[in-house]
């Protein structure tokens, strides 16, 4: 613990997954860290019934969640490993192949559930017993001073802190009460989650359909089971949601021409809005923002929160490595992260938006297009693996 008189060195708002691996990370740093989130700070033990969030984490992320003590604690048997992917066009001609054998590595990613990842997350915050949990709780007001910032809980609790970070989501309260603008498109889309138990074995591989009426991905879960996201537009989405079990899992499956055979639904469907964001800045004086706060992309690539740990490793190296005495929330070093995080953010931002558009466009021209690109793509071990090595970071 670095900072006197009751100021704590960062104040992170938002406990999810990007917020607790913050805490966690800056913790290990030496910082003293206080946690607000408005969900009480025990999540329920993860029940038998499957999570329906379900998120792809790349090898890299892993290994991050690793060095904090978190990896460790998933229950091994509710982890897949991917180790193939195949991603299709809309004609024959678009396939593009990955292979983690190929690309030489063990893996292109790890399916974990959402909840089981957080409930981790928080067991190995609660065990430091070193970062002050403040939920549930919420933020009414923020006051930025030359020498620090006040943040002010809407039970009137004042917690003073050098930093204030928002990992409160996409929309950020953190963002709005600091000024910092946000440009937003809305994709008019749903992403429409649910597991599926399988007839056939995936064989450890994901799927992902690139069709007119939206993105369809099924991603590996262990034992013959998937889980679905597909991004649809708002009107298609409401016909999916309300489909009973049969009649979601007949769609399903025949959209995905029956890659893994018939389908049993296991969890209800959910659908969740999908949003681009541009933030304008990620830093401010005594500010700084990551997750989904900082950027929102279109979930096609599976990218969404492990841009957002990638935001928490470079964050907490910044940090960490400040000169002695140097205050957390000096702009100078802020800055250092925002210009880190810069290519990343936009590539993903960019590379998901242009993708989404290509293959929602209507034209007999871009069709052609799009398909011959992926089957060229295909033939490029090269640029194969460059795109394989980007996505495992
Ligand atoms: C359908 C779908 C599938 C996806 N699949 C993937 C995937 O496979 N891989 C991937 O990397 N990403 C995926 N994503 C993206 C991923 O869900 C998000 O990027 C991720 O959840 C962002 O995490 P976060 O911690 O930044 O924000 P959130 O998960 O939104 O957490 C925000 C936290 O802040 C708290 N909070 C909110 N308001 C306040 C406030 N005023 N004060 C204090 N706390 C507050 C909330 O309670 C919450 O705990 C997917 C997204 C969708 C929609």
């Amino acid at each position: 613990m670095t900072a006197g008189h009751g100021c704590h060195d960062v104040a992170i708002v938002g406990g999810g997954l990007v917020g607790a691996s913050l805490a966690l990370a800056l913790q290990r740093a030496g910082l003293y860290v206080a946690l607000i989130d408005p969900q009480a700070p025990q999540i329920p033990p993860v029940a038998d019934a499957w999570g329906s969030r379900i998120y792809a984490i790349s090898p890299g992320n892993a290994d991050f969640l690793e060095s904090l003590g978190v990896w460790s604690r998933l229950n091994a048997q509710r982890v897949q490993r991917v180790e193939a992917m195949a991603i299709c066009g809309d004609a024959p001609a678009g396939r593009l192949e990955f292979s983690a054998y190929e690309a030489g590595l063990r893996e292109l990613a790890y399916i974990v559930e959402g909840s089981a990842l957080l409930q981790a997350l928080r067991a190995a915050i609660a065990d430091t017993g070193q970062v002050r949990i403040v939920c549930p709780a919420q933020a009414a007001s923020l006051q930025v001073e030359a020498d620090s910032a006040q943040l002010t809980l809407a039970d009137g609790t004042r917690i003073p802190a050098q930093l204030v970070i928002g990992t409160d989501g996409g929309d950020s309260w953190v963002r709005r009460a600091a000024g910092i603008t946000a440009r937003v498109s809305d994709y008019r889309q749903l992403g429409v989650v649910a597991n599926f138990e399988t007839e056939k074995n995936h064989g450890g591989s994901a799927f992902q359909w690139f069709r007119a009426d939206g993105v369809l991905a099924l991603l590996p879960l262990p034992g013959k089971r998937v889980s679905m996201v597909w991004s649809v537009t708002e009107d298609h989405a409401r016909t999916l949601l309300a489909m009973d079990a049969q009649a979601l899992a007949d769609a399903v499956g025949a959209a995905s021409g029956g890659v893994v055979g018939g389908l049993r639904l296991m969890t209800p469907a959910a659908g969740f809005p999908l949003r681009l964001a541009h933030i304008d800045n990620l830093v401010a004086p005594r500010i700084a923002l990551a997750g989904d706060a900082a950027h929102h992309v279109h979930p096609l690539a599976g990218q969404g929160v492990n841009l957002g740990f990638r935001d928490v490793r470079e964050l907490a190296a910044v940090l960490a490595g400040r000169a002695p005495l140097q205050d957390c929330g000096d702009l100078s070093l802020l800055r250092r992260y925002a210009r880190a995080r810069r290519e990343d953010i936009a590539t993903m931002a960019l590379g998901t938006d242009v993708l989404q558009k290509l293959f929602a466009a209507q034209s007999v021209w871009l069709s052609g297009a799009r398909n011959s690109g992926m089957a060229v793509v295909n033939r490029l071990p090269f640029l194969k693996n460059l795109l394989i090595r980007h996505a495992a970071a």
